[in-house]
């Protein structure tokens, strides 16, 4: 089956995600019903983010986390997921990173502030800093805020290509960013999963080979192969309790609750940090240098492995280690948009047991929570790595397999 690339999103680096449509409105493909449109993510190539989300690699510690976090001085401060201990890889422990890191520069007094990043935990951050009547400027790379809390709209609904999930409503800080500006929010309860191999056939839970098990429990979470991950890391939970909800109109509804009167500026990519004793000196991809009091660190740990940010003076030890030693793993996703909904209606989710474990492995049925006739299947680790290195077009086909597999048999 052959697909014709329409468009590439923008909004990041282009090899981050794409968008496809079938060559015409009248062009049937071999699902029951007409495939509309696809989103594919490939995380690991995003230049501002090199992966999904954090993990606990094996030979990484909690003390890791917290090395990462740990202010150089008076001068820098680094927030962002992967410096939460016990919430990371969430867009909650984003968001309470960044609430950790005001505290601690609004604790040294005035000064006017930089914030490198605007996804959660750098917003977070510089709503509460203007609040203690702080100067903030935040330097954004991307042309959009929200960094790995990203809506796109370009197939008709709403679809996240990064975050979907609060994991956990109750006491969760989200929870009040979402009511403060009525975000429309829908229960995902993970009761009716359906699995099923790569003959079409349903299988029991129970019965299902370890290998698959280690994906539906922890690589899927966590967005790692299961042999990378550290012991303490399978036995720990990030989520707050309650249910976990989605939202049907998009997480970046959330993102005006974290409005305030800072400056922020787009398209303005940092690539070197001069820590001095009497301030911080940034400098952006355009050639600008500027200097602030204090500057808070909130790019994801995939941009620090990869070095892309320059510091004059060297990092401590710890935080070098931290770095070399916690784990970036990658989550992917598929959406196919068909014309008309053709699976199970009452299913919450499928597995998928395919020919190449990890692949296209777990599967939301959307329609059930949003209406809308839309599959969303998810990849995670080296299975993810090697799925994004195939064409659109050949992942395309590889999804449009599994649907039949599954429900057209
Ligand atoms: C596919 C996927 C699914 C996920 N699912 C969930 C989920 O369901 N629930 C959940 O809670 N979490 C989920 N997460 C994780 C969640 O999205 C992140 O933990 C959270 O959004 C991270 O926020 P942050 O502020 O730490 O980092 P980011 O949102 O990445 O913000 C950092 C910002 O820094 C910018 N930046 C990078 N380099 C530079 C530079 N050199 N100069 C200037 N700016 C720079 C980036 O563009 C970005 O905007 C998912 C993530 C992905 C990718």
């Amino acid at each position: 089956m052959t697909f014709n690339r329409r468009d590439l999103i923008t909004g990041t680096s282009a090899s981050a995600a794409s968008l496809f449509f079938p060559p015409g409105v009248q062009a049937k493909s071999a699902t029951p019903a007409p495939l509309l449109g696809a989103l594919i993510t490939r995380w690991r190539r995003d230049e501002w983010a090199f992966g999904s989300y954090s993990f606990q690699a094996v030979g990484s510690t909690r003390e890791d986390r917290l090395a990462l976090a740990a202010p150089m001085g008076n001068r820098l401060f680094f927030a962002g997921e992967a410096t939460e201990p016990d919430k990371p890889s969430t867009v909650h422990g984003a968001f309470m990173s960044g609430r950790r890191a005001a505290q601690e520069i609004a604790a040294l007094g005035s000064g006017d502030c930089l914030i490198i990043g605007a996804g959660f935990a750098g917003l977070a951050a510089a709503q509460a800093l203007t609040q203690a009547g702080h100067r903030v400027t935040v330097l954004e790379a991307r042309n959009r805020l929200g960094g790995r809390v990203w809506s796109d709209r370009s197939l008709g609904p709403a679809l996240d290509l990064g975050a979907s999930w609060i994991h956990g409503v109750d006491g969760n800080p989200l929870t009040t960013l979402a009511d403060q500006v009525g975000a429309p929010r829908v229960v995902t309860p993970w009761r009716d999963i359906r699995i099923f191999d790569a003959h079409g056939r349903r299988r029991r839970y129970l019965f299902l080979p370890e290998r698959y098990r280690q994906f539906i429990d922890y690589e899927w979470g966590f967005g790692a192969d299961y042999d990378s991950l550290a012991q303490d890391a399978l036995e720990a939970s990030d989520s707050f309790p309650g249910d976990e909800v989605i939202f049907p109109g998009g997480y970046d509804l959330l993102l005006p609750a974290l409005d305030g009167p800072y400056d922020v500026r787009l398209d303005s990519p940092v690539t070197e940090i001069d820590v001095a004793n009497n301030g911080v000196g940034v400098a952006t991809r355009s050639g600008a240098t500027l200097v602030a009091d204090r500057v808070l660190l909130t790019v994801p740990l995939g941009v620090l492995k990869a070095g892309r940010i320059g510091f004059t003076a060297a990092l401590p030890t710890a935080k070098q280690h931290a770095i070399h030693r916690l784990g970036m793993g990658v989550l992917d996703k598929v959406y196919l948009r068909f014309e008309d909904a053709f699976w199970p209606a009452q299913a919450d989710a499928f597995g998928f047991m395919g020919e190449t474990h990890g692949q296209l492995a777990g599967w939301l049925n959307l329609h059930k929570y949003t209406g809308e006739p839309v599959l969303l299947a998810f990849s995670a680790g080296s299975a993810a790595d090697t799925l994004a290195a195939k064409s659109d077009e050949a992942i395309v086909d590889q999804a449009l397999d599994a649907v039949n597999t599954m429900f057209a048999r």
